[in-house]
């Protein structure tokens, strides 16, 4: 997830010898259900390092393993100066109701207001092998729901109301030509 005060600066990162893409709105793998991880292993863990890296360049708050074409049930987020992983995240309960405006590094250059859970219950695997358990309450909950989203092939345009997606394809689609640097667009929930 993409905070509507960070500016995109690059998409593409080279990290030693691999260069992760943010894969972005029309890449099938962002639509595809991810398969849980069952081995916790170094090149796990080298993923969600890179992960990191690529996730702070870009910058944003979170990062889904399938937004760089991994399609493991995993995400990394940092919106306290730590560094968090989770692996087979779940939501198991959510209440409340909050409005966010919500950007996503896989829809560079357009935020959108959207009504989601206030305050949500996640169950998930740390990299240790250990179950966490916690309660995140509206930044922290909004990304847990965006990044749990990720995984279930679930983007923004699918969680917008119809007037807010016909408005959001438009201005995305306008927006392609554009310099990466262009100012985004910020869609109000009406
Ligand atoms: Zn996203």
């Amino acid at each position: 997830m993409q905070s509507s005060d960070q500016t995109s600066a690059c998409q593409s990162v080279a990290l030693h010898s691999v260069t992760y893409e943010i894969r972005t709105f029309g890449d099938p793998v962002l639509k595809a259900v991810a398969e849980p991880v069952t081995n916790i292993d170094d090149k796990l863990v080298r993923l969600t390092d890179e992960m990191f890296e690529v996730m702070y360049k870009a910058p944003g708050l979170g990062l889904a393993a399938p937004q760089i074409g991994v399609q493991r049930r995993v995400f990394v987020y940092d919106i306290d100066e730590e560094r968090k992983v989770i692996l087979n995240p779940q939501i198991v309960e959510a209440s409340g109701e909050w409005v966010y405006d919500e950007g996503c590094l896989s829809i560079p250059g357009l935020y959108v207001e959207m009504l989601r859970p206030k305050r949500v219950l996640v169950r998930g695997i740390n990299l240790d092998g250990n179950q966490v358990e916690f309660e995140a309450d509206e930044l922290l909950a909004r990304l847990l729901q965006h990044e749990v989203d990720h995984l279930n092939g679930v983007l923004l345009f699918d969680r917008m109301t119809a007037d807010q997606r016909r408005e959001a394809v438009t201005l995305y689609r306008a927006r392609e030509g554009q310099p990466k640097d262009a100012e985004p667009y910020h869609l109000k929930l009406v």
